[in-house]
């Protein structure tokens, strides 16, 4: 049983100014192709996916050379449609020149936004599908922010989404991927798959499933996975900063060979969505950050401490609202972490810790990100990163100012998502009031489902730049927003 493996995988926020090209995907570690692509990320989707596959004697996985995430994270705008054929091109060639293989499992994301190709997973899937031929099966595993529609399933055989917000079960579906598709080659699964459009659109910070009523959704389709055997449901949540015609809602249903089973379940759920969908919109509440940064002080003289303040607006890293509202509000003893400078960074290259600081940092790179802000300090810290999760190699550079205030200073956007992180960089979180960080949904794994924090306020700047929960003020082209709940009256089913 051979298996090629391959990724591609990109949030992309289009609304971002500077392109994510070639280059962005070119750097120590890749592009990346046999076992060390296998090995790449064992932890989520991949890793799960070779854990489970390797369980079958018979099963040869072969690494496809693939590009892994962006350098710049998620902060970097349309991906060039060159990277894109580049990339896919030498993917597709070393399928053909490797093959003929069983199955394919393609580790994706959803949310990718190409310019020229409107639905990129669905075209990665259909050239897939024409190099490896008919008999092949296809699987993907997604982000619970993907944009898809029915086109990607009409190419491929199988997808498996992760179902929760943050997004703890990556490697749980790399596993089911690897389990149904070694079950499809051999015959004893027959995937029966449907696809509903919601025509609901929410911005990411509403999609927490740690409460009501996402937590209900996910519920819903466990169930369906509990009762049924063999069923799988995928609900994506979407993307509404990627400007492709494919936001909104997606509900995925697959049986082992029931398409009747199947449509009744994705039409459950996305039924279910609907019914719920006033409450969908509005499961967050959000503060203008001025108001969010008095609510945090008046927490701490309350003594409801440590404060997280999560910006989910911030999309390129380097917006300095927040720590503009920390200055001018005089709080002490908060950590900002982390403001984006690539230049500031690499013009500190020789900085040592005790140097006395004054620069203006963060800002510049569209008005999102506002004006840089002088800070005058020492450095307290500097940070040489090795991990993946904060990007390869990168330098660091923590700088105390105030009344015991630190501000983390990175070269591309960085969401800070467990306490342990900030204790790595050998900061120590529990002397802090204050934690600000540039987070929706993700933090809450580190800093709320263990209890660390006592106050949690989400916050957006005043302006409805490109990261606000206001999707109305955004400039889509490719969107009419007005088919989409709460922003017109879409009719549903
Ligand atoms: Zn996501």
């Amino acid at each position: 049983m051979r298996i090629a493996v391959l990724h591609f995988s990109h949030e992309t926020v289009t609304f971002l100014k500077s392109d994510t090209t070639v280059d962005d995907f070119i750097y120590q570690g890749s592009p990346t192709s046999g076992e060390a692509l296998l090995q790449s990320a064992p932890r989520s989707y991949i890793g799960g996916f070779v854990k489970v596959a390797r369980e079958f004697p018979d099963v040869e996985l072969v690494g496809i050379e693939s590009p892994l995430f962006p350098k710049r994270g998620t902060a970097s705008g349309w991906i060039v449609t060159e990277a894109f054929e580049r990339f896919l091109g030498k993917m597709i060639s070393e399928l053909k020149a490797k093959g003929p293989f069983d199955g394919v499992y393609m580790s994706l994301h959803g949310a990718m936004g190409v310019r020229g190709v409107p639905k990129p997973e669905a075209e990665i899937a259909r050239r897939v599908r024409a190099a490896v031929g008919r008999k092949a099966f296809i699987v993907g595993t997604f982000d619970p922010h993907a944009n898809e529609d029915k086109e990607f399933l009409e190419a491929a055989d199988m997808a498996f989404c992760v179902k929760y917000f943050p997004h703890y079960d990556e490697y749980l579906q790399g596993e089911r991927a690897a389990r149904t598709l070694v079950r499809a080659i051999r015959g004893d699964y027959k995937p029966a798959t449907v696809t509903v459009k919601v025509p609901i659109a929410t911005p990411t910070v509403m999609q927490w499933t740690g409460a009501s009523p996402w937590m209900n959704l996910v519920q819903q389709a466990l169930v369906w996975e509990a009762r049924e055997p063999d069923v799988y449901v995928n609900v994506m949540f979407s993307f509404p900063w990627s400007d492709v015609p494919d936001i909104g809602i997606t509900v995925q249903a697959m049986t082992n060979g029931n398409p009747e089973l199947a449509k009744k379940v994705g039409d459950d759920i996305a039924a279910f969505a609907w019914r719920k969908r006033a409450d969908l919109v509005k499961a967050a509440e959000i503060h203008l950050m001025p108001q969010g940064v008095a609510l945090a002080k008046k927490a701490v003289e309350a003594g409801e401490k440590p404060v997280v303040l999560g910006d989910h607006s911030d999309r390129s890293g380097a917006a300095t609202w927040l720590l503009g509202q920390v200055i001018e509000q005089d709080l002490g003893k908060t950590l900002i972490a982390t403001l984006a400078d690539e230049e500031a960074c690499a013009r500190l290259a020789s900085a040592k810790v005790g140097d006395a600081f004054d620069m203006a940092v963060g800002g510049r790179l569209d008005e999102s990100a506002g004006q840089p802000i002088r800070i005058k300090g020492t450095v307290k810290h500097v940070i040489e990163t090795q991990s993946r999760r904060n990007g390869p190699g990168q330098r660091w550079i923590a700088v105390e100012f105030g009344r015991g205030n630190v501000v983390v200073l990175s070269p591309y956007l960085v969401q800070i998502m467990e306490v342990d992180t900030l204790r790595e960089l050998g900061l120590d979180p529990d002397s802090f009031d204050v934690i600000a960080i540039k987070s929706r949904v993700h933090f809450r794994r580190g800093f709320d489902d263990n209890g660390f924090a006592k106050t949690i306020h989400l916050v957006e700047p005043i302006e409805p730049f490109l990261g606000t929960r206001r999707l109305e003020a955004l400039p889509y082209k490719h969107v009419d927003l007005k088919q989409f709940y709460p922003y017109g009256n879409p009719t549903f089913p």
